[in-house]
């Protein structure tokens, strides 16, 4: 007797059983000809989303820009502000906006917008990053769309992202999401002869050469940010589709498994909770170099000890996130140090016997980061 074979497309097989998405959209995507908000777009996307929740019953979380855009439209604006006051000004205003068409859109639906403004400590820091996935799977218990945005209007400098692909990525890790969706005005990745790529199964420097410089005068993005968020989310394990927002029903089609836009291949490991937010998301705060015993040791899942390190360089704490280095400067691990880079400096090279007289102290760990704590690169 024959049997019969089904051929799924690689495609298919990827998106096959999808509990959990994150979807990105740009501000371009958003607004209209006329430079404004576009309240029929919002109404598409917030019918395609809830389809998706109700009858696939896949969580959903959306990432949206379009609140520097919305305030520069309301201000009469024809150019993004330089001046950083007036950027969060136009944030503020147009914020209020963008959240009260997605709330008017859900509702008919029978979903609630659930605004969450977000800054880079809230992913830095690991009881904020907890607190935020608690919020993000409360809304979504109480049928609330959770909907992201830069919290603009208060986040400057080195606590800002500035760029939302990013921040969907991020989310996208925390909430071991099986798909980041990032939509914008383009069709996906285009080649050399403006051909959409439907799969992309490495980010290397073939593909990094098929960017295009240009950004929007509203969006910050473009596609080398594509690139940059979709590395952090394929890195952890899952898979990245880039397609146009403004496509009818483009979360529902590419769920379907319809050849729409680029999809680009998760890496071959897929890294945990926590091992996503050491490798991916915690700042580090320092390096260790060690020789070449503990860099082989490490290599074969085992902790970090005081006698294989020999250099320190940063400041970090305890709990903090460091690099781990080899001999010839190379990342080879990332991990949490149980020690203040002072501490590590009183006992390297040392076994733990001799930490109690080193440090000081009755007590101690006897590793400096423990094998729970560390990702290879
Ligand atoms: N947070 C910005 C906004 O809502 C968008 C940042 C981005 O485009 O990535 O306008």
């Amino acid at each position: 007797m024959m049997e019969s074979i089904t051929k799924i497309s690689p495609r298919a097989a990827l998106l096959a059983n999808i509990s959990a998405v994150v979807v990105k959209i740009g501000t371009n995507a958003l607004c209209g000809a006329d430079d404004r908000l576009d309240h029929r777009i919002i109404a598409q996307l917030a019918a395609d989303v809830a389809q998706v929740w109700r009858q696939r019953n896949i969580r959903v979380t959306l990432v949206s820009s379009g609140a520097i855009g919305a305030g520069m439209t309301e201000l009469a604006l024809t150019k993004r502000p330089k001046d950083l006051p007036m950027l969060q000004a136009a944030a503020a205003i147009g914020q209020s906006r963008l959240i009260n068409s997605f709330a008017a859109a859900l509702q008919p639906h029978g979903l609630h917008a659930g605004q969450i403004l977000v800054s880079r400590r809230d992913f830095e820091d690991r009881v904020r990053y907890l607190n935020l996935r608690n919020c993000l799977h409360a809304l979504q218990r109480c049928g609330a769309l959770p909907i992201i945005n830069e919290n603009d209007a208060v986040t400057v400098d080195e606590i800002r992202f500035g760029d939302n692909d990013l921040i969907a990525a991020h989310v996208t890790n925390l909430l071991q999401a099986d798909l980041l969706i990032l939509l914008s005005v383009v069709d996906g990745l285009q080649d050399g002869s403006g051909r959409v790529q439907p799969l992309v199964e490495t980010l290397d420097a073939s593909v990094a050469h098929l960017v295009r410089p240009e950004r929007s005068p509203r969006g910050s993005g473009g596609m080398g940010g594509k690139l940059a968020a979709a590395a952090v989310v394929r890195t952890a394990g899952e898979p990245v589709l880039i397609a146009n927002g403004k496509e009818p029903n483009v979360v529902q089609r590419l769920l379907a498994g319809e050849e729409l836009g680029t999809l680009l291949r998760p890496a071959q490991r897929r890294l945990s909770a926590r091992s996503r937010w050491i490798s991916l998301t915690a700042r580090t705060r320092g390096a260790m170099t060690v020789d070449t015993g503990a860099a082989a040791a490490l290599r074969n899942n085992k902790s970090l000890l005081a006698g294989g390190i020999v250099a320190t360089s940063g400041d970090f704490a305890p709990g903090d996130a460091v690099a781990i280095v080899d001999s010839a400067g190379q990342v080879i691990a990332r991990g949490l140090s149980n020690y203040s880079r002072d501490d590590v400096e009183k006992i390297k090279g040392h076994k733990s016997r001799e930490f109690s007289q080193l440090l000081d102290s009755e007590t101690w760990y006897d590793e400096v980061v423990h094998r729970d704590d560390l990702v290879l690169e």
